[in-house]
Formats: C-alpha cells, sequence, structure tokens
C-alpha cells in the first residue's frame, strides 16, 4: 500500500515540488493551501500525473481546528499519515525591528513558529505508537534565517524560524521512542514566489551571486532532501537539522 504525505503550503514553491517529487518516489499526497485553489489543483493534477492519488485541503496553519480538520480529511480519503511536511510560511517585509509594524510581528511569528508548534503536536498526536498510532517521520521547514541572526531585515522571520529549530531537536528526542523522526532543513535563497513578499526587488538577481554556491537554489533541492529525510534510508536521522543553502 502507498505511503501518505501531508504537506503545509504544497499549493507553491517548495511545498509543491515536495508533493510532486514525493507522488514520483510512491507517496499518496495531501494538498494543504492557504487560498490559492488554483495552484492546488494543477500540485493536484502533477500528483495524479505520476500515478498517485491527491487531495486539496484549504486550511490556515494558524488554525488549530483547521489543522485538526486536516489530518481528519487526509486519513479519510487517503489513509493514516506517514510523513508530514510542516512546511507553509510568510516573510516579513524586509525592515529593521524599530520599524516593523506590531500586527506584522504577530502574523509572522504566528504562522512561521505556533502554527508549526500547531502542526507538530497534532502531527504527534495521530502518529504516537503510545497513542495507537504507527509511527511515522516529519520534516519541519526551518532557514538559513536562523543562523544568519535574520540579517538583512528579516529579525522577525529568522526569530520564528529559531523556535522551529529548537522545536525539530527537542520533539526529535522526545518521541524518538513513539517511532516518529523529526528533522528539519534550512533552505538558504530559494527561487520561489516568497521572495516577492520581502520587498527587496530582484533579490534573487541581486544576491544569487553571492552565495558561495555561486546561484540561488530551487525548490526542487530542497524537495529532495526532504524526501531523503522522510524516507527509510534516513532511519537513524533524528532530532538534527540540514542545510540546504549552497553554502551560505
Ligand atoms: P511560497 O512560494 O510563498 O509558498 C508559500 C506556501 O505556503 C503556499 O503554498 C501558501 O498557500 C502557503 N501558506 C502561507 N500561509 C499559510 C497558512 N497560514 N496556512 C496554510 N498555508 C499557508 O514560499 P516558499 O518559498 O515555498 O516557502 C516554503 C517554506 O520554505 C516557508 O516556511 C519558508 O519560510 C521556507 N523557506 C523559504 C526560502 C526561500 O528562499 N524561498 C528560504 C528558507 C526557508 P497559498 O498558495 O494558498 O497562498
Amino acid at each position: 500500500m502507498a505511503k501518505v504525505i501531508l504537506v503545509t503550503g504544497g499549493s507553491r514553491g517548495i511545498g509543491a515540488a515536495c508533493c510532486t517529487l514525493a507522488a514520483e518516489h510512491g507517496y499518496d499526497v495531501a494538498i494543504n493551501y492557504a487560498g490559492n485553489a488554483a495552484a492546488a489543483d494543477a500540485v493536484a493534477t502533477a500528483v495524479e500525473a505520476a500515478g498517485r492519488r491527491a487531495i486539496t485541503i484549504q486550511g490556515d496553519i494558524s488554525d488549530a481546528s483547521a489543522v485538526a480538520l486536516m489530518f481528519d480529511t487526509t486519513e479519510a480519503k487517503l489513509g493514516a499519515v506517514d510523513a508530514f511536511v510542516s512546511n507553509a510560511g510568510v516573510i516579513n517585509k524586509s525592515a529593521p525591528l524599530a520599524d516593523t509594524p506590531i500586527e506584522e510581528i504577530r502574523r509572522v511569528v504566528e504562522i512561521d513558529l505556533t502554527a508549526h508548534l500547531i502542526c507538530n503536536r497534532e502531527a504527534v498526536r495521530r502518529m504516537a505508537t503510545s497513542r495507537g498510532g504507527k509511527g511515522g517521520a516529519i520534516v519541519n521547514i526551518s532557514s538559513k534565517a536562523s543562523t544568519l541572526f535574520g540579517g538583512g531585515g528579516f529579525i522577525v522571520y529568522g526569530s520564528a524560524k529559531g523556535g522551529i529549530d529548537v522545536l525539530t531537536q527537542g520533539l526529535g528526542r522526545e518521541v524518538a521512542a513513539d517511532g516518529i523522526r523529526v528533522n528539519g532543513l534550512r533552505p538558504g535563497l530559494i527561487d520561489t514566489d516568497i521572495q516577492d513578499d520581502t520587498g527587496i526587488e530582484n533579490r534573487i538577481a541581486k544576491f544569487g551571486s553571492s552565495v558561495p554556491i555561486g546561484r540561488a537554489g530551487t525548490a526542487l533541492e530542497v524537495a529532495e532532501a526532504v524526501i531523503w529525510l522522510l524516507s527509510d534510508q534516513a532511519a537513524y536521522v533524528t532530532g538534527t537539522i540540514f542545510d540546504v543553502s549552497g553554502g551560505r
């Protein structure tokens, strides 16, 4: 029987690449999204073209009942979740902290940290062998912004991502005996739509060549690492975080 993967923010960018690559690796795929139904449908079509089942689920990951419903829907339509990618995220407009509106601080921390805690909590409640689950694997998408201390006007975003790093390393240890592996990835500069939300024009063109490897990364290059971390090939890897950042 096919394994089941649930990806938050699976409609675009890194999440979409995870969904399509997961299908190529034999997973049935649940694609969560916030509002862009057309993009989610396009990813579902790509999953089905790879011969796997796909469902799309609209739901705000910062809403705990929507997150519970997202897992319920996946279980009912595809089966229990084997692999969970806590990926959906937003970024603040680049600015010094002193000039960042309070509402923006709250929004970014809510989606980039609180929501990931809610999602990981729900995943563990479903997967833990001590709670009747069958175990599983979780990958949390952090960012190099956490170890670069949010430089370039991203202290709010970097702070939230630093929280995800603690979540990953702590939870990996907390649930290791429950059949669940929890790992994280810190992507560097990746060419996706999120760059347009930074307020920095042509960010990829401006900064790509300053990455040690000489260019920005692709969503697929991040997805490759996600799929490996979720696989049985990574069976002895938990509570750790890998950089996918071209040496940045
Ligand atoms: P993206 O292209 O902007 O896609 C964001 C995705 O998240 C979309 O699918 C969006 O859904 C979804 N989303 C946003 N808010 C949501 C919410 N409240 N509930 C549910 N879904 C929500 O971004 P990306 O670059 O692929 O980023 C994915 C992850 O990688 C984020 O956590 C980001 O911080 C991290 N990351 C990205 C980079 C980079 O350079 N791109 C670097 C480091 C880390 P809709 O399509 O419906 O809007």
